[in-house]
This record gives structure tokens, sequence and C-alpha cells, in this order.
């Protein structure tokens, strides 16, 4: 039995989640002895023998009406029946916004087991144990499964990617999908001009303790001198001071930056969730007793109006 993995592409492209999914699965499938196939949707603009670096020589590429824009129980329902017809018992899915609405279909479709929130390659493959986290990340809890089918959902950016060499070859496939809930996409809003969350190696993001939407140009400027993205915590979304697409936490976006810098955040559990496995965590807080710089490398004590403008000065200077 070999394993499955679904590879992700936003309009042909594909994106370090693309990459980071094809390499856990080809390790994943190394460990247990087996080959691993790729498996991608519409038109592909980019090229595919890239995803050979990862460790995924086979990939079969299902386009057409079908596929021209993303329906979940489309992309379930293929996986399952290339799955089938391929031998696969096992697949894996980056947990995108994407992902993690294909694979409990899938699971449903397949009737196979699902684990989500992994945060590490598989520790033992017979049985299959994956450690995954668990009460917004307070936890972690080692899972093992006998299931004949299986659905492995690892949390983005959690095992990162290392390019090797190698190259992969596309070939064109097609399966039957039978009768599913039509979906009709009428409308796609996209956000212009931002690096986008999920991958970006920095993030600066704003508090409840910047106290208000006029006070995010200094938030913006900092990014943009460290080619950063920006995000928030979720009152701040919700209070409409920012963007929803920047809401980080258990009910907003999971990242996992080389940089994350807090300013008037108090690191509610919540927003943990999110952002903890930043490689390095830099909290600017006025409250010296604010659970965030429990979960900092760095911690300024400090009023964000003071810190944020010398912070921006000093950064102007260096890159002078
Ligand atoms: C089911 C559930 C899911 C949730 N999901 C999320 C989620 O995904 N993401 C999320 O973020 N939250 C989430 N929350 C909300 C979470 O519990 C917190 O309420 C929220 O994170 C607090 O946001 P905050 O830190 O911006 O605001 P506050 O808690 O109000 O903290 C503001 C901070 O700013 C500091 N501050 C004030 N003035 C200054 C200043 N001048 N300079 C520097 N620092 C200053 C204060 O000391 C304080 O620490 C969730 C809650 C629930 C119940």
């Amino acid at each position: 039995m070999s394993v499955l993995v679904y590879l992700e592409n936003w309009e042909g492209k594909f994106k370090k989640n693309t990459f980071e999914a094809a390499q856990y699965a080809a390790k994943t499938a190394e460990m247990m002895g087996t080959s691993v196939i790729g498996v991608t949707f519409g038109t592909i603009s980019d090229d595919a023998a890239e995803l050979g670096k990862y460790g995924v020589s086979k990939v079969l590429n299902l386009s057409g009406d079908d596929y021209n824009s993303f329906d979940n129980y489309k992309i379930a329902a293929a996986l399952k029946e290339v799955a089938a017809a391929q031998n696969c018992d096992t697949l894996i899915v980056s947990g995108t916004f994407n992902g993690k609405a294909v694979a409990p279909l899938y699971s449903v479709m397949a009737e196979a087991g699902m684990i989500t929130n992994v945060t590490e390659l598989p520790s033992s493959v017979a049985p299959l144990t994956v450690k995954r986290s668990v009460f917004s990340s307070k936890g972690f809890v080692n899972y093992s499964t006998e299931a004949s089918s299986k659905v492995i959902v690892f949390i983005p950016n959690a095992v990162g990617v290392v390019a090797g060499s190698g190259s992969a070859e596309m070939t064109e496939s097609n399966v039957s999908l039978g009768d599913l809930p039509q979906t009709n996409v009428t409308n796609v809003d996209r956000v212009q001009g931002k690096i986008p969350l999920p991958e970006a190696e920095r993030v600066i993001s704003g508090g409840r303790g910047l106290k208000g939407p006029e006070n995010w140009s200094m938030v913006e400027e900092l990014a943009e001198l460290m080619n950063a993205g920006t995000a928030c915590s979720k009152p701040v979304a919700d209070m409409g001071w920012r963007p929803h697409n920047e809401h980080v936490g258990q009910t907003g976006i999971a990242i996992n930056p080389e940089l994350y810098v807090a300013i008037g955040i108090s690191g509610a559990i919540q927003h943990l969730a999110g952002v903890s496995n930043s490689k390095t965590i830099v909290v600017i807080n006025s409250d010296a007793e604010a659970p965030f710089f429990k979960a900092a490398d760095y911690g300024i004590v400090g009023d964000a109006f003071e810190v944020v403008p010398k912070f921006i000065e000093a950064l102007k200077k260096f890159k002078a």
C-alpha cells in the first residue's frame, strides 16, 4: 500500500505548504517502506518537477471543469477514487483552510481514521503513531491508529521544508466523481499586495493594547521595514480594527514564522494556540505580568507607543 498526498495549488502555483506536505508524505512513505503518490487539481502553471525535490516523484493531475474552482466535495471524492485505484491506504494533508475542508469529507467517504493537528512526523508506522496538539496547544498526545485507511492532517509549518535533489513527473489523470452536492463559487475576494500569513517568515502583530485602528500605521511601517506580514488578535478583528484574514490563534490562522512580534497582546491561550510554533517570539507589553512574556524569547516591558517608534527609528538607521 502506498501513501497519497494532497498537493494543494493556488491558481496553478505551489507554495511552501505544498512542498511541506510532499516532504511529510515522502518521509512517512520511506518509514513505511513504500512509495508516495501526489495528487494535484486544476491547471498547473508551476513546474511540477520541483515537487521531486521534496521526495514526490509521481504526481497525478486532475484537471477540467470540475476543478476550476475549489470544491471540497469534488476534491475529497476524487482523492478517494485515486486512493482506491492506486492502492493507497494513507492520505497526508496540510491543515490549510482548504486542507481542513477536504480531510474530514475524505475521511467519511473513504471510511478512514483521521488524526488532525499533527505536529511531527510519525514516531512509528506499525501502528502509525503521531504526536498531535490538544487543548489549544497546551498539551500533546501521541495517537496511534490501526485503521486500514488513514488520514493525517498536520499543522502547516509544523515540520518545515528542506529542498533536496530529484525531479517529479506529472501525468494527467481522471476519475468519475458520481453524484455530489453542487457548489457554485460566485465571487472570490482576494487580499492584494500583502505577504500571506501562512507563508510569512516574519510577522508583526497587534492587540487591543494598541487602542484603535488609527494606531496601526506604526505596525504597518515596522512590518514593511522588516518585510513582514501583519497579524492581530481576535478582538481586534472582531471590532473591525483589522480584517479577519489577519486574525491569528485557535479560531484564526495558525502561523509558524521565524519571528513573531506581539505588540499589546496579552497572550491568552487561544492566541498562543496559533502562534506558539514561531521560532522566535518578541513581546512588547506595558504589563510585566502579561502571560505572553512566559512564551517570549525576548520581552520588552514598555508602552508600545514609545517602544515601537524607537524600534522603527533604530531599524531605519540600521538599514541606512
Ligand atoms: C473559544 C475562544 C476562541 C478564541 N480564539 C482566539 C484566537 O484565535 N485568537 C485570539 O487572539 N484570541 C482568541 N480568543 C480571545 C482570547 O481569549 C483573548 O480574549 C484575546 O486574545 C485577547 O486579545 P488581546 O490580547 O488583543 O487583548 P487584551 O486581552 O485586552 O490584552 C491587551 C494587552 O495589551 C497590553 N497593553 C495595553 N496598553 C498597552 C500599551 N500602551 N503598550 C503595550 N501594551 C499595552 C495590556 O497589558 C494587555 O496585555 C478566543 C477566545 C475564546 C473564548
